[in-house]
Protein backbone atom coordinates (compact mmCIF):
# COMPACT_ATOMS: atom_id res chain seq x y z
CA UNK A 1 0.00 0.00 0.00
CA UNK A 2 1.32 3.33 -1.15
CA UNK A 3 0.40 6.90 0.13
CA UNK A 4 0.47 9.70 -2.68
CA UNK A 5 2.28 12.39 -2.22
CA UNK A 6 -0.87 14.98 -1.88
CA UNK A 7 -1.95 12.43 0.96
CA UNK A 8 0.97 12.48 2.95
CA UNK A 9 1.84 16.52 2.37
CA UNK A 10 -2.12 16.66 3.43
CA UNK A 11 -1.09 14.67 6.85
CA UNK A 12 1.61 16.66 7.63
CA UNK A 13 -0.32 20.20 7.11
CA UNK A 14 -2.84 18.58 9.94
CA UNK A 15 -0.64 17.70 12.44
CA UNK A 16 -0.46 21.03 14.69
CA UNK A 17 2.70 22.09 15.85
CA UNK A 18 1.33 22.80 19.53
CA UNK A 19 -0.57 19.62 20.19
CA UNK A 20 -3.59 20.87 22.06
CA UNK A 21 -3.80 18.83 25.05
CA UNK A 22 -0.19 19.93 25.39
CA UNK A 23 -0.50 23.41 24.72
CA UNK A 24 -2.31 24.74 27.92
CA UNK A 25 -1.27 22.95 30.36
CA UNK A 26 0.65 24.87 33.58
CA UNK A 27 4.27 24.46 33.75
CA UNK A 28 4.62 23.64 37.86
CA UNK A 29 1.30 21.61 38.65
CA UNK A 30 0.65 19.92 35.03
CA UNK A 31 -2.52 20.64 35.05
CA UNK A 32 -4.67 22.52 32.45
CA UNK A 33 -4.21 26.45 32.67
CA UNK A 34 -8.43 26.90 33.73
CA UNK A 35 -7.67 24.08 36.66
CA UNK A 36 -4.35 25.19 37.49
CA UNK A 37 -4.22 25.75 41.41
CA UNK A 38 -0.57 27.48 41.54
CA UNK A 39 -1.61 30.99 42.75
CA UNK A 40 -3.26 29.39 45.59
CA UNK A 41 -0.04 27.69 47.02
CA UNK A 42 2.01 29.55 49.82
CA UNK A 43 4.15 31.84 48.52
CA UNK A 44 7.45 31.53 49.12
CA UNK A 45 6.52 28.20 50.13
CA UNK A 46 6.85 27.06 53.56
CA UNK A 47 9.99 26.53 55.81
CA UNK A 48 9.16 23.56 57.63
CA UNK A 49 11.78 21.83 60.25
CA UNK A 50 9.70 17.88 59.73
CA UNK A 51 9.83 16.43 56.69
CA UNK A 52 7.01 14.12 55.25
CA UNK A 53 7.51 11.23 53.71
CA UNK A 54 4.57 9.79 51.31
CA UNK A 55 4.41 6.22 50.80
CA UNK A 56 2.29 6.23 47.82
CA UNK A 57 0.18 3.22 45.74
CA UNK A 58 0.48 3.26 42.05
CA UNK A 59 -3.02 3.19 41.85
CA UNK A 60 -3.29 6.79 43.51
CA UNK A 61 -0.92 8.42 41.17
CA UNK A 62 -3.36 7.97 38.40
CA UNK A 63 -6.13 9.32 39.94
CA UNK A 64 -7.14 13.10 38.77
CA UNK A 65 -7.52 15.01 41.99
CA UNK A 66 -3.45 13.80 43.09
CA UNK A 67 -3.26 16.42 46.42
CA UNK A 68 0.68 14.74 47.34
CA UNK A 69 2.15 17.09 44.48
CA UNK A 70 0.10 20.23 46.23
CA UNK A 71 1.65 19.19 49.35
CA UNK A 72 5.12 19.27 47.65
CA UNK A 73 4.82 22.83 45.69
CA UNK A 74 3.61 24.04 48.91
CA UNK A 75 6.57 23.02 51.30
CA UNK A 76 10.39 24.15 50.48
CA UNK A 77 12.01 21.87 48.13
CA UNK A 78 12.44 18.43 49.68
CA UNK A 79 10.43 18.91 53.20
CA UNK A 80 7.82 16.39 50.91
CA UNK A 81 9.18 12.93 49.55
CA UNK A 82 7.19 10.78 47.16
CA UNK A 83 8.60 7.02 47.14
CA UNK A 84 6.12 4.98 44.62
CA UNK A 85 5.31 0.92 45.58
CA UNK A 86 3.36 -1.78 46.83
CA UNK A 87 5.83 -2.63 48.96
CA UNK A 88 8.56 -0.71 51.22
CA UNK A 89 11.50 -0.19 50.40
CA UNK A 90 12.12 -2.21 47.61
CA UNK A 91 14.80 -2.65 45.40
CA UNK A 92 13.84 0.27 42.95
CA UNK A 93 13.71 3.10 46.21
CA UNK A 94 17.21 5.09 46.95
CA UNK A 95 18.93 3.91 49.77
CA UNK A 96 17.49 7.66 51.39
CA UNK A 97 14.17 5.71 51.92
CA UNK A 98 16.12 3.23 54.04
CA UNK A 99 17.78 5.62 55.63
CA UNK A 100 14.46 7.23 56.96
CA UNK A 101 13.09 4.46 57.75
CA UNK A 102 15.91 3.47 60.30
CA UNK A 103 15.70 6.74 61.71
CA UNK A 104 14.46 6.71 65.28
CA UNK A 105 13.08 10.14 64.36
CA UNK A 106 10.15 8.43 62.22
CA UNK A 107 6.92 8.54 62.42
CA UNK A 108 4.28 6.53 60.91
CA UNK A 109 1.10 8.26 60.88
CA UNK A 110 -1.43 4.52 61.00
CA UNK A 111 -4.54 4.07 63.19
CA UNK A 112 -3.43 1.18 64.91
CA UNK A 113 -4.20 -0.18 68.42
CA UNK A 114 -0.71 0.76 69.12
CA UNK A 115 -0.44 4.43 67.52
CA UNK A 116 -0.74 7.33 69.82
CA UNK A 117 -1.93 10.67 69.36
CA UNK A 118 0.37 12.42 67.53
CA UNK A 119 -0.46 15.66 69.95
CA UNK A 120 0.92 13.30 72.48
CA UNK A 121 4.23 12.86 70.63
CA UNK A 122 6.97 14.71 72.75
CA UNK A 123 8.07 18.21 69.79
CA UNK A 124 11.22 18.85 71.70
CA UNK A 125 12.89 15.72 70.88
CA UNK A 126 11.90 16.62 67.14
CA UNK A 127 12.17 17.32 64.18
CA UNK A 128 10.50 14.52 63.24
CA UNK A 129 9.89 12.61 59.97
CA UNK A 130 6.14 11.55 58.84
CA UNK A 131 5.43 8.73 57.31
CA UNK A 132 1.82 8.78 55.45
CA UNK A 133 0.54 6.01 53.19
CA UNK A 134 -1.25 7.79 50.56
CA UNK A 135 -3.68 5.41 48.83
CA UNK A 136 -7.29 3.82 49.75
CA UNK A 137 -7.72 2.20 53.05
CA UNK A 138 -7.84 -0.85 52.10
CA UNK A 139 -4.36 -0.01 49.80
CA UNK A 140 -2.62 1.35 52.62
CA UNK A 141 -3.49 -1.88 54.89
CA UNK A 142 -2.09 -4.14 51.99
CA UNK A 143 0.97 -1.72 51.64
CA UNK A 144 1.43 -2.33 55.88
CA UNK A 145 1.27 -5.94 55.56
CA UNK A 146 3.57 -6.28 53.31
CA UNK A 147 6.25 -3.55 54.61
CA UNK A 148 7.96 -5.07 57.93
CA UNK A 149 10.12 -2.10 57.75
CA UNK A 150 6.88 0.11 58.28
CA UNK A 151 6.21 -2.20 61.85
CA UNK A 152 9.24 -1.10 63.71
CA UNK A 153 7.87 2.48 63.82
CA UNK A 154 6.67 4.18 66.31
CA UNK A 155 2.92 4.54 65.01
CA UNK A 156 0.62 8.14 65.61
CA UNK A 157 -3.08 8.90 64.87
CA UNK A 158 -5.17 12.24 64.34
CA UNK A 159 -7.26 12.93 67.01
CA UNK A 160 -9.22 16.22 65.47
CA UNK A 161 -9.76 14.97 62.47
CA UNK A 162 -12.77 17.85 61.01
CA UNK A 163 -14.77 16.68 57.81
CA UNK A 164 -12.60 16.87 54.51
CA UNK A 165 -12.41 19.67 52.20
CA UNK A 166 -11.98 17.50 49.92
CA UNK A 167 -15.41 17.49 48.69
CA UNK A 168 -15.00 16.46 44.86
CA UNK A 169 -14.01 13.22 45.61
CA UNK A 170 -16.63 11.19 47.56
CA UNK A 171 -14.67 9.77 51.05
CA UNK A 172 -14.84 6.58 52.12
CA UNK A 173 -15.91 7.49 56.15
CA UNK A 174 -16.43 10.17 58.12
CA UNK A 175 -13.58 11.86 59.14
CA UNK A 176 -11.28 10.39 56.24
CA UNK A 177 -8.98 13.32 54.83
CA UNK A 178 -7.17 13.70 51.52
CA UNK A 179 -3.40 12.78 51.98
CA UNK A 180 -2.91 17.06 51.48
CA UNK A 181 -5.64 17.67 54.29
CA UNK A 182 -3.70 14.63 56.51
CA UNK A 183 -0.19 15.88 56.41
CA UNK A 184 -1.17 19.69 56.97
CA UNK A 185 -3.33 18.56 59.70
CA UNK A 186 0.06 16.64 60.92
CA UNK A 187 2.83 19.66 59.86
CA UNK A 188 0.60 21.96 62.24
CA UNK A 189 1.11 20.30 65.17
CA UNK A 190 4.41 19.17 64.56
CA UNK A 191 5.79 22.79 63.97
CA UNK A 192 2.72 24.34 66.62
CA UNK A 193 2.21 26.31 63.83
CA UNK A 194 -1.93 26.16 63.75
CA UNK A 195 -2.29 28.40 60.26
CA UNK A 196 0.09 25.62 58.85
CA UNK A 197 -3.10 23.49 57.87
CA UNK A 198 -5.18 26.79 56.20
CA UNK A 199 -2.33 27.49 53.87
CA UNK A 200 -1.25 24.24 52.86
CA UNK A 201 -5.01 23.18 51.89
CA UNK A 202 -5.91 26.40 50.02
CA UNK A 203 -4.76 25.00 46.73
CA UNK A 204 -7.05 22.25 47.62
CA UNK A 205 -9.97 24.81 48.33
CA UNK A 206 -9.52 26.54 44.97
CA UNK A 207 -9.47 23.18 42.57
CA UNK A 208 -12.73 22.12 44.56
CA UNK A 209 -14.38 25.75 44.00
CA UNK A 210 -13.86 25.83 40.65
CA UNK A 211 -15.30 22.19 40.02
CA UNK A 212 -18.28 23.19 42.17
CA UNK A 213 -18.77 26.60 40.05
CA UNK A 214 -18.09 24.04 36.97
CA UNK A 215 -20.75 21.96 38.12
CA UNK A 216 -19.68 19.06 39.84
CA UNK A 217 -21.68 17.71 43.03
CA UNK A 218 -20.85 17.98 46.33
CA UNK A 219 -20.17 15.04 47.67
CA UNK A 220 -20.61 13.77 50.94
CA UNK A 221 -18.94 10.33 52.60
CA UNK A 222 -20.27 6.83 51.31
CA UNK A 223 -21.18 6.31 54.84
CA UNK A 224 -23.04 9.51 55.12
CA UNK A 225 -25.56 8.57 51.95
CA UNK A 226 -25.80 4.87 52.61
CA UNK A 227 -27.19 6.16 56.04
CA UNK A 228 -29.12 8.54 54.34
CA UNK A 229 -30.48 5.55 51.14
CA UNK A 230 -28.58 8.04 48.94
CA UNK A 231 -25.53 5.99 47.69
CA UNK A 232 -25.96 5.71 44.01
CA UNK A 233 -24.04 2.51 43.95
CA UNK A 234 -25.90 -0.48 42.42
CA UNK A 235 -26.17 -3.28 45.06
CA UNK A 236 -26.60 -6.94 44.64
CA UNK A 237 -29.50 -8.66 44.85
CA UNK A 238 -28.93 -10.45 47.71
CA UNK A 239 -28.04 -7.44 49.89
CA UNK A 240 -31.10 -5.53 48.39
CA UNK A 241 -33.37 -8.18 49.98
CA UNK A 242 -31.53 -7.77 53.21
CA UNK A 243 -31.71 -4.58 53.56
CA UNK A 244 -35.87 -3.99 52.11
CA UNK A 245 -36.94 -6.92 53.25
CA UNK A 246 -34.56 -7.73 56.68
CA UNK A 247 -38.42 -7.00 58.86
CA UNK A 248 -40.65 -8.93 56.26
CA UNK A 249 -40.81 -12.47 56.65
CA UNK A 250 -39.99 -14.17 53.58
CA UNK A 251 -42.87 -16.13 51.66
CA UNK A 252 -42.17 -19.67 51.88
CA UNK A 253 -41.97 -19.17 55.59
CA UNK A 254 -45.02 -17.06 55.35
CA UNK A 255 -46.97 -20.21 53.99
CA UNK A 256 -44.87 -23.03 55.99
CA UNK A 257 -45.89 -20.95 59.00
CA UNK A 258 -49.77 -20.34 57.82
CA UNK A 259 -49.86 -24.34 57.19
CA UNK A 260 -48.23 -24.57 60.69
CA UNK A 261 -50.95 -22.79 62.20
CA UNK A 262 -54.13 -24.04 60.57
ZN1 LIG B 1 -0.35 25.42 37.95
Amino acid sequence: MTISTDDAWQELIGISADPPDMRDKCEQCKRPVVVCWCSALPQPPLAVDSQIVILQHPAEEKRSLRTAHMLQLGLQPGKCVVYKGKRFPNTRHSAELQHLLDSPQTLLLYPSKESVPLENIDRSAGPYNLVLIDGTWPQAKAIYASSPALHRLRQVKLIAVGISDYIIRTQPTEGCLSTLETAAQCLAVLESQPELRQLLVRPLHALCKYQLDNGAVEHQSKEFLMKTNQYPKPIGKRLSRLLNYSNAVPLEQQSHSQERDS
